[in-house]
Formats: structure tokens, C-alpha cells, sequence
């Protein structure tokens, strides 16, 4: 196999011009001509993993099959690649420092100075070649977080010129930046990415491509300009207007060809095998749905919707698959009380109730379950959101009035959700939950087995706690049924409620595995529900 090619994708400017989707979109058009893609997020911040890290930082954490906690672009290039993402595609400066480090206390450097060049950027070197020496991949696109100019980002970029000095003609760089439309003077102002451009080369990269983010068409002239001022060529400045869905992008970069720019460059031939129709078909089904449905969409961070971002994206999936607009209604727990929650529900055709950790509005979510499993509105909890299912059942049904997570009362005489035996030994709270992949066995005649259509599924998880398997059979009598459970340590791990048109909850993240060209089952059947139910 020829030797694996290398795009690294930079930012300037400004942060979040969308460096994730516009290298997914890319990553997109080459997989659709036939490339093997893959695309890895260098992320600058000294976490380990942004696992600890809150929504409010950080937006949503995404799970890989191996149990990474993730940025959440990953979510992103496995949506739009249909191909899953690993440990390896997302590297942050503090598992580069931390591997340093202990080879340091190895002994390994054999008594030299450890310095930041050449150490660090080996070591980041080092594992941005991981997955391209798999040899699974043609090409191998990498995502450098931040902008440049962040300290931060310094070793990143110094890394980038040396391998693009060691890998010659097989390693290219492409700059996002911003044209900024000032209203006063009807003006498109390049001299900010002039200016970042110049930042990138004073660290001794020469970009190759520059993708301009802009509200208004950028035109031949301030392209020519561009060219001319940052030594890139014409047809390698890129337009990227805003676009109205994410999905739009790779139609709108291939319009600008910036695959034929990118192939030419890395000498790779461009074949007129170019198979975007089935992505095509979704973004027609996106513009043109023919019904409409509203989902109560309950958590804590609604205000920061980037922390439900693979939910919402799911939905998009699902909602196309039955060509049907899912309208998202954000409703805060802390808002929802007693008295409020059947009036807050009365807007909405159903109830998805949201992951999440910890105290602050869990009653809430309480109350908004309730509603929706005494006036059968469809309902969907995913992780804490089965948790509450399960709570809630417990206090209003089987009337265990205290009932609760050990996470929300320690103290509870009836802790239907709680710690796991080994789960109580965990003192480092980074990367010791359940995490990843595993096994679900489904049960005969239940609904999910109709929605999977199979016996066993693999699908990701996130959380300490787990039902509590000693009240089992009080809410199996009750009609609260265990639909799916783990083979191995026979936990719960999906409950549903009998004569209720549709009432599942889910220890996992179904929402995690949902991609364009394999929207997911229980996203794709809630909808299927909802739709027949509204009706
Ligand atoms: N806080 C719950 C637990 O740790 C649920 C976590 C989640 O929703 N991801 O078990």
C-alpha cells in the first residue's frame, strides 16, 4: 500500500468556525470517492480527557466503542463517516505530558534533559501516526484544536512542521479562517486572515489550502487577494458560507471543489467516481419533511444545547428516516414542578428525558415522567433519564415513597439505583465509570427486540450506577419491565412499561451510534411512534 497521506486542519482567527465539520465534510467527500478516511482531534487543554470536564466547559462528552470520553467532534466524524472513532483518534496534551512523564520515571530518556522539542512533539509525532500505520487508512485527517497563536497550540504546530518537513509531498495544511462582513461599509475584511496566515508561517507552516468562513460570498476578487497576500493558490482558497444544516457542508465544499484541490495537491488521482446520492436523498428528506412533531427534550443544561449534541443529531437522523421534522422543545428540570410539569407537557406530542449527573433538578425529571406515563405521551429516558424512570415508578406505583439513587440520597430506604460492588472501590473520578461498549441481551415479545430486530446488541455506556436488582420482581409484577439485560453481570440494562403505547428507558447511549447513513433503530422507531400517536 503507498504510504498513508496526511491533512492537518488548523484554525485562525477566532475559535469555533467549525474546523470539526468542515474536516468531516471533507473526510466525507474522499470516503465518497472511495478513500479510506479517518479524522483525529489534537486537542491543546491539560485534562487527560474531558471526561471530568462540565457540559458548561466543554459541551457534550462523546464515548467511543472502547470507552474513550471524547471531544465531542468525534461525534461528528463518526456521523457523518458511518465508521466508529477510538482512543486513538483524540489525543490531549495531557496524555501527551503524562506519557512523557512516566517514561521519564522509567528511565527511558537515559539521562537527557526532557524538553519540550524534541520530546513533546515526539511523542505527539508519535501518536499522530498511530492510526496511518494501522494501514487501515489512505488518508488521515487531523483536527488541531484552538487557534493559532494559543500557547497552548505552539507544540501542536512546531510538530506539523517537522513532519511536514520528514513526510515531503505526502502531508498538506489547510487554515480556517474568518472574513468578517463589517455592516457599516458593506465591506468583506481579509487583513484578519492575512494576519493568522502570517502567524502560521512565522512558526514555519505554509498553509496550502484556506477555508474562509464567511455570511457573504467572499467572490473572485478577495480570492485573488488572498492568494497573493498568503501564498496560496486561487482555486485553493475556499469559500464556506453558513450553511443551513451541518449536513449541507460537504455539498458546499465539493461545489468549491475542495476535494479535487486536496487529491491534486497530495498527487492522488481525482476519478469521476465521486457517490454522494444517498447523502443527497437525506438532505432532501431534511428540507422537504411531511409531518411534524414536537419533543420535550428535559435536562439540566438546556441552555447550552451542545451538552445533548448527539441527541439532537440523532433526531435529525431519525426524523429524516421518516421524513418528519422533529421539533426540539428545551425544558429545564429546575423549572418543572408538581404543579407546572402537566402544562409544560401539554405543549409537547412526547418526552425524552436527558443523561446527566448529580441533584440539581432531578425532581423535576421526576415529575415530567410521571405526567407522561399517567397520559401516554411516548416517552424515552437514556441513562439517568431510565434511572428516573425507574424512581419515579418506585414512589408513584409501588409506592416506595423515598425511593431514589444512591447518587441523589445515600441515606434512601430504597435505593432502586445505586453503586455497583466495584464502583464503591473508585476514588479517581477520571476514566472509572462504565464506559463503552457492551453486550444487551433482548427478551422475546418486548418492544425493543421489534425495534432491533435482533437478540443481542452492543451499545455504549457512561455511569456508575445501575438498577438495583434486589427490587427486580416487585417492579416486574408492577408492570415495569427488564428488556434487556447485560449477559455477562445481568444488569438492567433496558426497562419497559406494559399498556403504554411507547415507555422505554436505557442504561446506554443509543444516541452515540446514530449516524447519517445508519440513523439508529430506537431513535428511528420513537419517532415512528410519536408520529402515529400525535395522530
Ligand atoms: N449519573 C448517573 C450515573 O452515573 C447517570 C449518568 C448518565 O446519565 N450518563 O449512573
Amino acid at each position: 500500500m503507498p504510504s498513508t497521506k496526511y491533512i492537518f486542519v488548523t484554525g485562525g482567527v477566532t475559535s469555533s468556525l467549525g474546523k470539526g465539520i468542515v474536516s468531516a465534510s471533507l473526510a466525507t467527500l474522499l470516503q465518497s470517492r472511495g478513500y479510506s478516511v479517518t479524522i483525529q482531534k489534537l486537542d491543546p487543554y491539560l485534562n487527560i480527557d474531558p471526561g471530568t470536564l462540565n457540559p458548561y466547559e466543554h459541551g457534550e462528552c462523546y464515548v467511543t466503542n472502547d470507552g474513550a470520553e471524547t471531544d465531542l467532534d468525534l461525534g461528528h466524524y463518526e456521523r457523518f463517516l458511518n465508521r466508529p472513532t477510538s482512543q486513538a483518534n483524540n489525543v490531549t496534551t495531557g496524555r501527551i505530558y503524562q506519557s512523557v512523564i512516566d517514561k521519564e520515571r522509567r528511565g527511558d530518556f537515559l539521562g537527557k534533559t526532557v524538553q519540550v522539542i524534541p520530546h513533546i512533539t515526539d511523542e505527539i509525532k508519535r501518536r499522530i501516526q498511530i492510526l496511518g500505520n494501522t494501514g487501515e487508512f489512505e488518508i488521515v485527517i487531523t483536527e488541531i484544536g484552538g487557534t493559532v497563536g494559543d500557547i497552548e497550540a505552539l507544540p501542536y504546530i512546531e510538530s506539523v512542521r517537522q513532519l511536514r518537513w520528514e513526510l515531503g509531498d505526502d502531508c498538506m495544511v489547510i487554515h480556517l479562517t474568518l472574513i468578517p462582513y463589517l455592516a457599516a461599509t458593506g465591506e468583506l475584511k481579509t487583513k484578519p486572515t492575512q494576519h493568522s496566515v502570517k502567524a502560521l508561517q512565522e512558526s514555519g507552516v505554509q498553509p496550502d489550502v484556506l477555508v474562509c468562513r464567511c455570511e457573504h460570498s467572499i467572490g473572485e476578487e478577495i480570492k485573488r487577494k488572498l492568494a497573493l497576500f498568503c501564498n496560496v493558490k486561487k482555486e485553493a482558497v475556499i469559500e464556506s458560507l453558513d450553511a443551513e444544516t451541518i449536513y449541507a457542508v460537504p455539498i458546499l465544499m465539493r461545489n468549491q471543489r475542495l476535494d479535487e484541490v486536496v487529491l491534486n495537491r497530495l498527487n492522488l488521482p481525482v476519478e469521476d467516481n465521486l457517490d454522494l446520492v444517498n447523502w443527497k436523498d437525506f438532505l432532501y428528506k431534511l428540507k422537504y419533511p411531511k409531518s411534524e412533531i414536537r419533543l420535550g427534550l428535559v435536562g439540566k443544561y438546556v441552555e447550552l444545547q451542545d451538552s445533548y449534541k448527539s441527541i439532537v443529531e440523532a433526531f435529525i437522523h431519525a426524523g429524516a428516516a421518516n421524513e418528519c421534522k422533529v421539533h426540539i422543545v428545551w425544558i429545564h428540570s429546575e423549572t418543572l414542578t408538581v404543579e407546572n410539569a402537566g402544562k409544560h407537557l401539554k405543549e409537547v406530542d412526547s418526552l425524552l428525558v436527558a443523561p446527566g449527573f448529580g441533584e440539581r433538578g432531578f425532581e423535576g425529571k421526576l415529575e415530567a415522567i410521571r405526567y407522561a406515563r399517567e397520559n401516554n405521551l411516548p416517552f424515552l429516558g437514556i441513562c439517568l433519564g431510565m434511572q428516573a424512570a425507574v424512581i419515579e415508578f418506585a414512589r408513584n406505583v409501588l409506592g416506595w415513597k423515598d425511593a431514589n439513587s444512591t447518587e441523589m440520597n445515600p441515606k434512601t430506604r430504597y435505593p432502586v439505583i445505586d453503586l455497583m460492588k466495584e464502583q464503591k472501590k473508585v476514588k479517581d473520578m477520571g476514566g472509572t465509570m462504565r464506559l463503552g461498549a457492551c453486550d444487551c441481551d433482548l427478551v422475546e415479545g418486548s418492544k425493543v427486540r421489534e425495534v432491533y430486530k435482533r437478540k443481542q446488541i452492543s451499545e455504549r455506556h457512561r455511569h456508575r450506577f445501575e438498577f438495583n436488582n434486589k427490587y427486580l420482581d416487585d417492579f416486574e409484577k408492577a408492570g415495569l419491565k427488564a428488556t434487556g439485560t447485560n449477559p455477562d453481570m445481568g444488569l438492567v440494562e433496558i426497562i419497559e412499561l406494559d399498556n403504554h403505547p411507547w415507555f422505554v428507558g436505557v442504561q446506554f447511549h443509543p444516541e452515540y451510534k446514530s449516524t447519517v447513513a445508519n440513523p439508529h433503530p430506537l431513535f428511528v422507531k420513537f419517532v415512528e411512534a410519536i408520529i402515529k400517536a400525535s395522530k
